[in-house]
């Protein structure tokens, strides 16, 4: 008698910022413009929820305190809709630029917010542009401290990346004050090389066949992947902001791709929120 195993669900994820908000483009449009520039974020979000709602697939939602204060409907559509809303942070500063009283005063406020908006607990978090790395194991620390029991802010071979690529897969950090689990990015190890291929510019000017590889090697060795994409990827028509060629390349490329191969991955592979994965979230609420 043979026992079926159980497919693996993969954890599809989406950072929740404004167009403007994107780290490379913050040389170039000043953080005092936020409040003025027209928002885009309704756009590729819904186009994103619709995409996910036909192929019956849920996700997590890192959103920012910063929309959740601005844009609560948007935040409470996401979470109506199903998905899991975790935590960006307040403002999408990274963590190498923050004091830990700043990081703690981040976590603890984008957590307040996305509670109050939604009504359901916050437990996950992820750091603008992945910016936790070696040497900032403090992080975790008051991660747990403020209430988060999971982090999704590692990316193993993503250039810059300072963690040595040893963990590709889910793993529990044992902390002072308790288990933290982190989730980190999908990559794909070729001979002893690991590629990041979690997603954003990598889904968009890579091959697809990079994410769908390490999505189905992880399936091999039985675990989730992890996929993350950002609103403003699925949105071609927005303002372009000026800034130089690499740059603009590298953010507004291959937009148009986003879409068909969104459609196609859904379709290879199954989701879930990461939530779901560890029993933190039930996209049905227990009434109590
Ligand atoms: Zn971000």
């Amino acid at each position: 008698m043979s026992i079926a195993r159980k497919p693996v669900c993969h954890h599809f994820t989406v950072d929740v910022e404004e167009y403007f908000q994107v780290l490379a483009l913050e040389p170039y449009i000043p953080r005092a413009l936020w409040d003025v520039l027209p928002p885009r974020l309704d756009v590729g979000l819904r186009s994103l929820l619709d995409i996910l709602s036909e192929h019956n697939a849920l996700a997590t939602f890192f959103v920012l305190g910063w929309i959740a204060d601005r844009a609560p409907e948007l935040v409470r559509e996401i979470s109506a809709r199903g998905h899991e809303v975790a935590s960006h942070g307040s403002d999408h500063r990274l963590v190498t630029t923050l004091t830990k009283v700043e990081f703690r005063e981040s976590v603890r406020t984008s957590k307040s917010s996305l509670e109050n908006t939604i009504g359901r607990p916050i437990v996950g978090y992820r750091a603008p542009n992945f910016s936790i790395g070696r040497g900032d194991e403090w992080a975790f620390e008051i991660l747990f401290e403020e209430g988060y029991r999971y982090d999704s802010s590692i990316f193993p071979g993503r250039r810059g990346n300072r963690f040595v690529p040893s963990e590709r897969d889910p793993y529990c950090m044992r902390l002072a004050a308790g288990t933290l689990h982190e989730i980190p990015l999908a990559t794909l190890k070729i001979g002893n090389t690991v590629f990041p291929a979690g997603g954003g510019a990598f889904f968009r000017h890579l091959p697809y066949e990079l994410v769908h590889s390490a999505l189905r090697s992880a399936e091999r060795r039985g675990m989730p992947g992890t996929f993350y994409i950002h609103p403003w990827e699925l949105d071609t028509n927005q303002p372009r902001i000026r800034a130089p060629f690499l740059t603009t390349l590298r953010h507004y490329g291959g937009l148009a791709r986003t879409t068909p191969r969104l459609e196609r991955l859904l379709s290879a592979f199954r989701f879930q929120p990461i939530g779901t994965t560890l029993g933190t979230y039930d996209p049905i609420p227990s009434v109590s």
